[in-house]
């Protein structure tokens, strides 16, 4: 199934709903794609097993008994553990007004039921990936380094790294093997191919070029060179 959840570790999310019904066609079908699913059924619940399971994401409805999902909102909001918690809020009203109000409360998205099942695992997984919790199919990263192989982006510290053809394609293998040191001549038949002829001090050059680009900004070394034998994406960097 290509909408899977890539990854080891199963994301989990945390459904706070009262209608039973709905719990648990919304277990099914989240557990069908790969996630684990924990439950609350009133707002008081919701907080308790926020700390207890530390979901990855919250499924949040809006009317619920005991404290209203904007209520749970604004909690989860106010405690630094849980102020950046992907949460998406489930509204019964349709009225723009209500959208407006659970994202300034700080949800991260809302759905309004009646919602078509494929349109809320839409929405849950591009919140996941934007969180980091499941990876894209493409997308590679080493400590704070991150490149998006679908957009051919790389950035560092989430900010835009900009790389010449060359060092993009070196840092995706040295993204690929991370920490393994490889001689001139392995970074000339990954690099380059076998077949084309390139003197190995290019690849020094390519390499101090690579070097500026991800260095920016006092961020650490993350290529470490080798003595005699060469290179590696290594965080001891030089
Ligand atoms: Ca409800």
């Amino acid at each position: 199934m290509p909408d899977m959840v890539q990854g080891h570790a199963k994301p989990t999310i945390l459904v706070v709903e009262d209608e039973a019904p709905l719990i648990t066609l919304l277990r099914y079908n989240l557990e069908k794609q790969g996630f684990r699913v924990e439950e609350a059924a009133d707002g008081q619940e919701a907080l308790l097993r926020v700390a207890e399971a530390r979901p990855d994401l919250v499924l949040l409805d809006w009317m619920l008994p005991a404290l209203s999902g904007i209520e749970v909102c604004r909690q989860l909001r106010r405690k630094p553990a849980t102020r950046d918690l992907p949460i998406i809020m489930v509204t019964a009203r349709t009225e723009d007004q209500d959208a407006v109000r659970a994202l300034d409360t700080g949800a991260d998205d809302y759905i309004a039921k009646p919602f078509a099942m494929d349109s809320l695992l839409a929405r849950i997984r591009a919140l996941l990936r934007r969180s980091g919790s499941i990876a894209t199919k493409g997308t590679l990263s080493y400590l704070d380094i991150t490149m998006d192989q679908d957009a051919h982006r790389v950035t560092r510290a989430g900010r835009a790294l900009h790389l010449g053809p060359t060092e993009y394609r070196m840092l995706e293998f040295f993204l690929q093997n991370p920490g393994r040191v490889f001689s001139r001549e392995q970074l000339l038949d990954a690099v380059w191919g076998r077949d084309i002829h390139v003197e190995p001090r290019t690849v020094d050059v390519h390499i101090r070029r690579l070097r500026k680009a991800i260095n920016v900004e006092g961020g650490a070394d993350v290529i470490r060179t080798v003595r005699s034998a060469g290179y590696a994406l290594d965080q001891d960097g030089d």
